[in-house]
C-alpha cells in the first residue's frame, strides 16, 4: 500500500456542523524513526499544504518502493475550524472565534502526567526512560475526556505527534523570508542545523531552554527539556526535535516553490534515515542559529500607516531604519512619520505589507540577532 489514510471525526458544535481532519500515512506503522508534520494550524497559511501536495505523490512512490524505513505522517490541513471562518469575503483562521486564543497557543503540556505515572521509575537506561514516557505521555491524552471541538483537536493531533521522532509544523508570516524556530535543547541533534541547510532557513531562532508559549512545535519538544529539568539524576536525552518551518508570506503559494520545498523535505528526511537512500552532500547554512532572546521585535507606538524601507531576507544594521508609521492627518510632512530602527545588526525575516493600518502594540516586524538584547530576555517569543 501506497498509503493509508484516515479521518479524525470532531464533535459537532452547533446543530447540523461537523468537522473532521484527514491523516495520511506512510511508511510502517511503528517503524523508527517517526515523522510528524502538519500544515495550517492558522488556517490561512497554504504554502505548507502545498509542499505537501507535492510531497504526497513522492511519499506514495517512496512506499511502493519499500524505502520507507520509520513512519511519517502528514496532516495538511490539521484546523477545520479556521478554514471554516470566512468572515465577509475574508478568511480568518488565526483564532479561535468561541475563545479568542491563537490556535497555536495552549497545547497540552503532558509533562505533570507523565511524571505521575513513571517519575520514579526513571534511571539510568535512556532508551527505556523514552519508551516508558512516550507511552506514559500517550495513555494520558488517551485518558482525557475532551468536551469541545478545539480541545479534542488538541488532544487527537499530540496522540499523533508525541512519540514522534521529529515534529515538523508549518506555518508561514504575512511577508517573510523562510525561516525556523526551535529549542535550544533540540540543536545539538544536528537534525535542525541539517533542515536549515535543506530548506535555505534565512533564520533560525531558538528559545532557551524552551519556549514560554505552548506552542504546538514547542510542546512536543519542550517536555523532554522538562522532565530533563525535574529528574536530574536520570538519562532523559531529548527525544523529540520539533521545529516551527515559516515557510515564507502567506501568497508564496506556487508550484515552484512547493515542488522545490517538498524535495527539499523528502532529501531531509532520507538525511534523517526515515526514507532509504543517499541524500545529496549538505547545503551551507545560510545563517547559523541565534537565540529567541536576540530577537528584535518592532511594535508600533501609535496610530496610522506603514511604510517600509526594507524587504524580508535583508540584511539590516542596528540603528538602520526599518520602517514609518505615517499619520495621515499630519499636514506637516517629514513630521508626519514615526520612524523605527532595528535594535541589532541580523535579518528581517518577517514584516507586514506596506499601507497596513498601524496600531499601538503591533507587531510590525521581527530581525533575528546573534547576541541576546537587554529589551528581550524574559519576554515570550511570540507574542501575537
Ligand atoms: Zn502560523
Amino acid at each position: 500500500m501506497a498509503f493509508k489514510k484516515h479521518a479524525i471525526v470532531l464533535p459537532s458544535m452547533t446543530p447540523g456542523s461537523s468537522r473532521t481532519i484527514s491523516v495520511l500515512r506512510f511508511g510502517k506503522t511503528g517503524a523508527r524513526p517517526k515523522v510528524y508534520m502538519q500544515a495550517a494550524i492558522h488556517a490561512n497559511e497554504m504554502p505548507g499544504t502545498m509542499a505537501m501536495h507535492h510531497l504526497m505523490p513522492m511519499l506514495a512512490e517512496a512506499d511502493k518502493k519499500g524505502l520507507i524505513q520509520g513512519e511519517i505522517i502528514l496532516v495538511p490541513t490539521v484546523n477545520p475550524i479556521g478554514q471554516s471562518q470566512l468572515i465577509g469575503n475574508s478568511h480568518a483562521g488565526r483564532y479561535n472565534m468561541l475563545s479568542y486564543e491563537n490556535f497555536n497557543r495552549n497545547w497540552i503540556d503532558l509533562t505533570g502526567p507523565v511524571e505521575v505515572a513513571v517519575g520514579k521509575k526513571l534511571g539510568n537506561d535512556a532508551q527505556a526512560n523514552v519508551r516508558a514516557i512516550r507511552k506514559a505521555a500517550l495513555a494520558a491524552l488517551k485518558a482525557m475526556k475532551p468536551l469541545n471541538e478545539l480541545q479534542t483537536l488538541r488532544v487527537e493531533i499530540q496522540k499523533l505527534s508525541v512519540d514522534a521522532d521529529y515534529v515538523l509544523d508549518l506555518h508561514c508570516d504575512i511577508y517573510a523570508a523562510l525561516h525556523l524556530f526551535t529549542a535550544k535543547n533540540d540543536l545539538p541533534q544536528g537534525a535542525i542545523q541539517a533542515l536549515a541547510a535543506d530548506l535555505g532557513s534565512q533564520a533560525t531562532m531558538y528559545n532557551d531552554p524552551y519556549p514560554l508559549a505552548s506552542t504546538f512545535s514547542g510542546t512536543n519538544s519542550a517536555m523532554w527539556a522538562k522532565l530533563g529539568e525535574k529528574f536530574p539524576n536520570a538519562k532523559i536525552p531529548q527525544a523529540c526535535m520539533s521545529v516551527t518551518v515559516e515557510m515564507r508570506s502567506q501568497h508564496d503559494v506556487s508550484d515552484a516553490l512547493g515542488s522545490a520545498d517538498a524535495k527539499n523535505l523528502y532529501r531531509w528526511m532520507v538525511r534523517q534515515g526515515v526514507i532509504g537512500g543517499v541524500a545529496a552532500p549538505l547545503q551551507k547554512i545560510k545563517a547559523p542559529a541565534s537565540p529567541m532572546s536576540g530577537m528584535d521585535v518592532g511594535y508600533s507606538r501609535g496610530t496610522g500607516f506603514l511604510v517600509y524601507h526594507v524587504k524580508p531576507g535583508d540584511k539590516v544594521k542596528k540603528g538602520q531604519a526599518i520602517c514609518d508609521v505615517i499619520d495621515p492627518a499630519n499636514p506637516q510632512g517629514p513630521k508626519a512619520r514615526t520612524t523605527y530602527k532595528s535594535q541589532t545588526d541580523g535579518v528581517l525575516f518577517s514584516r507586514r505589507f506596506d499601507g497596513y493600518l498601524s496600531w499601538p502594540g503591533q507587531v510590525m516586524y521581527r530581525i533575528s540577532g546573534p547576541l541576546p538584547l537587554a529589551h528581550r530576555i524574559g519576554m515570550t517569543g511570540l507574542d501575537d
